[in-house]
């Protein structure tokens, strides 16, 4: 028949045809390539959007009916907000199905549908020509499209989980999530009953992981292949992960300090050890590859992938489904072949994979070096460009080790730039702490005593100022003075302190500990300089549990280290069972939140509050004084 027909007529019925066969249904990552574009509300470059070679293998997962959990443990600056906002798009657009998308909080979920998903659906025509206005969705944070609708919901209350129904539920910044919200489970156990109707539901998690063995972003990566980043080295093509240890920061002494070449970073293969530059990374990510490392059981035997390195991989295997499973060594089948049902995909990734500007590795070596001496920053170090939890190292603290590390010196070691001395009031007595400061903020311990009596007494007073002024001696015979002294008001015989300290005020200075539990975030430094609105009187406010951070860390060092807390031989047990008197513990508020707290392991620990004020009072000065500087990059 088709003879018949003259060419125009044949195409009519080929296209006609064509409109009848079903779809094909393209993938989140190929419909990202075609239609993706990237506002200028959230994105430093605008315009159409090209996946990082990394980025395909997950934005490919989230439409991946086999998977059913997706967890990308990750730092920031690793692009994780935009493939979610490409999975909605796909969703709206060639996918249609209710996606719920959770942040933290109310307000970074307003922000979300605000800086996101709002200038989405204006950017991409394929995805606003799908959206019903509706009254009610301009009044929340909801989307409504053909065959579903988009939901951006804060995680705090249970309320905001309930009723709703959804094929997809995605997590933002997961670690900051209640443990347990409002007493109805974990976000994830809630999530997953939104989607219980769907045979191809899908919860995705992203989040940069906090504290060891409390992130919950982390036990979610557990429980999923556990996918890490492998690149060829230029060198000798040996695949491997890119790893921070690896990367090579060179150190030279100038003038016997230290010195950290952080510009001269590079990456060293950990096969050939060739050192390869940054500049290569490009190249070598495109052949990157997304491998299993999750251990698993088969023929008789535990095995781990990192050590057999034995993955699927078939070059020409379009649908690409197994690619990167790590197979066993015994009889060559995938690790999936003992596994049941749907698939849990991990995936970690870090500031190293990146390829945005602020993250080359001699940024991630000068953000390390930042970092160094300082736990807060290290902490934040390891979270937000490591993507890797922090292990806190304050339990493991033990006086008698530190009772061995005593050292010999009876005068102040050559080189101090500042002696300090900190007091402590009481009912009966006051105590004291001399304290010499070095580069690095090293510390030499030189002196802790007591002045007995009860600091109504002037003869208390008369010794302190006696002890202040009394010089003290480098072992070089340099003549040195205390340079300032510091006591605390709070709590004990404050208007006593007050009195002493008006009269002595170039010598002495007031202050007060703040030991609530650190917040989120909290960005205060460990002392500030506050006046009094009372009496106009200035006091150094010192956030106590900040300092204790920084001092138990302090104490794990090595001698040699910048930081290091030195004793010399006359400071005792009992100074050391002070010193350790306080152990860090994780709490949960009454809101299923983590906090981190001190509690006391004894009753006595002045002797630790006497460090805590030194350490304020060091960083309070360089705050203060032009050109006082202990930190070590001074020198670079
Ligand atoms: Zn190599
Ligand atoms: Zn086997």
């Amino acid at each position: 028949m088709s003879e018949n027909l003259t060419a125009k007529q044949q195409s009519v019925i080929s296209d006609i045809f064509k409109e009848l066969k079903p779809k094909p249904k393209t993938n989140a990552l190929e419909f990202a390539k075609k239609h993706g574009f990237l506002s200028p509300e959230s994105s430093a470059v605008t315009g159409r959007f090209v996946p990082f070679a990394y980025q395909e293998e997950p934005l490919k997962a989230m439409s991946d009916d086999d998977i059913e959990l997706i967890v990308w443990m990750k730092s920031t600056r690793v692009g994780y907000t935009k493939l979610v906002n490409f999975k909605v798009a796909y969703n709206i657009a060639e996918d249609p199905a209710t996606i719920l998308v959770f942040q933290p909080n109310d307000g970074k979920a307003k922000d979300w549908a605000k800086d996101e998903l709002k200038p989405l659906i204006r950017d991409m025509p394929i995805v606003g020509e799908k959206i019903i206005r509706t009254r009610e969705d301009d009044l929340t944070m909801k989307k409504s499209f053909f065959g579903g609708y988009i939901s951006s919901r804060g995680g705090k209350a249970v309320s905001n989980y309930a009723s709703a129904t959804a094929r997809d539920v995605v997590f933002d910044e997961y670690d900051r999530f209640p443990d347990d919200v409002d007493g109805e489970g974990d976000p994830y156990a809630l999530g997953v009953k939104r989607i219980e109707s769907y045979w191809n539901g899908k919860v995705i998690i992203g989040s940069t992981p906090r504290i060891k063995d409390h992130s919950k972003t982390e036990a979610k990566f557990n429980e999923t292949d556990k996918r890490y980043r492998y690149l060829p080295c230029p060198h000798c093509n040996h695949y491997q992960i890119l790893e921070f240890p690896n990367l090579i920061i060179p150190q030279e002494y100038r003038e016997g300090v230290k010195h950290w070449k952080t510009e001269d970073t590079k990456l060293k293969c950990i096969k050939c050890e060739e050192l390869i530059d940054h500049k290569n990374k490009k190249q070598m990510d495109s052949k990157g590859r997304w491998l299993q490392t999750k251990e698993f059981f088969c023929c008789d035997n535990w095995q781990k992938p990192k050590d057999n390195e034995h993955w699927y991989y078939n070059e020409d295997d379009k649908e690409d489904k197994k690619n990167g499973e790590a197979l066993c060594i015994h009889c060559d089948l995938t690790a999936e072949y003992n596994r049941n049902g749907r698939k849990k995909r991990g995936y970690h990734i870090w500031a190293g994979y990146s390829f945005q500007p602020n993250t080359t590795w001699v940024k991630i070596a000068e953000a390390f070096v930042d970092a160094l001496g300082n736990v807060e920053k290290m902490k934040s170090f390891k979270n937000t460009w490591l993507g890797e939890t922090f292990e806190e190292k304050t339990v493991k603290l033990e006086s008698n080790d530190l009772l061995e590390k005593v050292e010999d010196y009876d005068n102040v070691p050559d080189g101090a730039k500042v002696v300090l001395m900190t007091v402590d009031t009481q009912d009966d007595r006051l105590e004291y702490l001399i304290t010499a400061w070095y580069k690095g903020e090293t510390s030499y311990n030189i002196k802790a005593g007591k002045i007995m009596g009860d600091p109504i007494n002037q003869h208390v007073w008369d010794e302190l100022l006696r002890i202040h002024d009394t010089p003290l001696f480098e072992q070089g015979g340099k003549q040195l003075k205390i340079y300032k002294s510091f006591i605390d008001m709070a709590g004990h015989k404050t208007d006593e302190v007050k009195k002493f300290v008006r009269k002595n005020k170039s010598k002495f200075m007031m202050l007060k500990g703040d030991s609530r539990e650190q917040k989120e975030n909290d960005s205060r430094p460990v002392a500030l300089m506050k006046k009094s609105t009372v009496d106009e009187s200035i006091i150094m406010w010192v956030s106590t549990s900040k300092a204790k951070d920084i001092i138990f860390e302090r104490l794990t060092l090595n001698q040699n280290d910048d930081g290091y807390i030195h004793h010399n031989a006359t400071f005792d047990e009992e100074w050391f069972n002070q010193i350790t008197s306080e152990k860090k513990v994780f709490k949960k508020n009454k809101r299923g939140f983590i906090e981190e707290t001190y509690i006391k392991q004894r009753d006595r620990n002045e002797a630790l509050d006497l460090l805590v004020y030194q350490l304020a009072a060091v960083r309070l000065l360089q705050q203060q004084i032009k050109g006082f500087d202990l930190s070590i990059k001074e020198d670079s």
